[in-house]
């Protein structure tokens, strides 16, 4: 078995981790492993994901997996963003397929959307004129502020979240906002009390278990972690909001198609319907924060 490197947290530097109850991930001819920050109980993959691993997991083909599918509703973002009376600009970073910008634009807010992937831009910019595309990489070569930039499930793509929100910090003016969306995976939930069972017993069961897999998620966090962390980065919360999506069990009855989906379908609804009553219990979370100081 190859030596697993300590890494420090991600969220809050420390170096102290232990195992975590997930087998390893086999994938790109390596093992990737969780590991519990022993401080602000972060779970983070070690190693990191070189820029071949990156390349190998976001293929254009990622984008026409997960993108460019389906009509999306995006009125609990707008009414977020809403609350905010000098939001006018916002930025879209790791925009995806656009469709919030597009939604965002016709509510007449200023957009521009950052990709990773210049193919990508390419097909964006020919289809939404109305919204300004950039590469990573020209988006910061160019000196322009914005008052918000949103990061929709983005930041647990990263190999290094708090280099890519000090990075992104610069772009946001003095006062301005950040607003992140995404999944907080250990946050308390009868889905996550369900999974963490399942796979502790799976590790006692056949602890030289190695699955095969895709480490999309740098990070798994909770509540409490991913607020410090925002904390951290110099942002005071404007709004937070937890809730409780059935990711990653079967969403619908029609999907359950085997005994283990079946008890999975039945545990994603019964957690969605406990979370609704007992915030704040869930699996994902909705962040505005002001930004605090301009010393990055
Ligand atoms: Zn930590």
């Amino acid at each position: 078995m190859q030596q697993i490197a300590e890494t420090n947290c991600p969220f809050c530097g420390e170096t102290k981790s232990k195992e975590s109850f997930y087998a390893p991930i086999r994938f790109n001819e390596k093992q990737f492993v969780y590991r519990k920050c022993l401080s602000c109980k972060l779970n983070y993959n070690v190693p990191l994901l070189t820029p071949d691993d990156y390349e190998k997991l976001y293929a254009v083909s990622y984008h026409d997996e997960y993108y460019f599918k389906e009509e999306r509703d995006f009125s609990n973002q707008l009414a977020i963003l809403k609350q905010v009376k000098d939001i006018i600009s916002v930025i879209d970073f790791g925009c995806g397929d656009a469709t919030f910008l597009n939604n965002l634009q016709i509510n007449g807010y200023t957009c521009t959307g950052v990709e990773f992937n210049p193919e990508l831009v390419k097909r964006l910019a020919l289809a939404y004129p109305a919204i300004t595309f950039y590469t990573v990489e020209d988006f910061f070569a160019k000196k322009d502020q914005y008052d918000c930039a949103h990061l929709g499930d983005v930041l647990e793509h990263m190999v290094k979240p708090a280099e890519t929100i000090k990075n992104l910090s610069t772009k946001i003016r003095a006062g301005g906002y950040l607003f992140v969306e995404g999944p907080i995976e250990h946050n308390a939930s009868l889905g996550y009390y369900f999974r963490k069972s399942f796979f502790s017993l799976a590790k006692k069961l056949n602890p030289a278990r190695v699955a095969d897999g895709s480490p999309y998620h740098t990070f798994l966090a909770n509540r409490k972690n991913q607020l410090n962390f925002f904390n951290l980065m110099g942002y005071s919360t404007s709004f937070m909001k937890i809730y409780e999506a059935p990711w990653p069990f079967p969403e619908k009855l029609a999907d359950a198609k085997s005994f283990k989906l079946m008890v999975e379908y039945i545990v994603a609804k019964i957690s969605v319907t406990v979370a609704k009553v007992f915030r704040p219990l869930g699996n994902r979370f909705y962040y505005l924060g002001k930004k605090q100081s301009d010393s990055f």
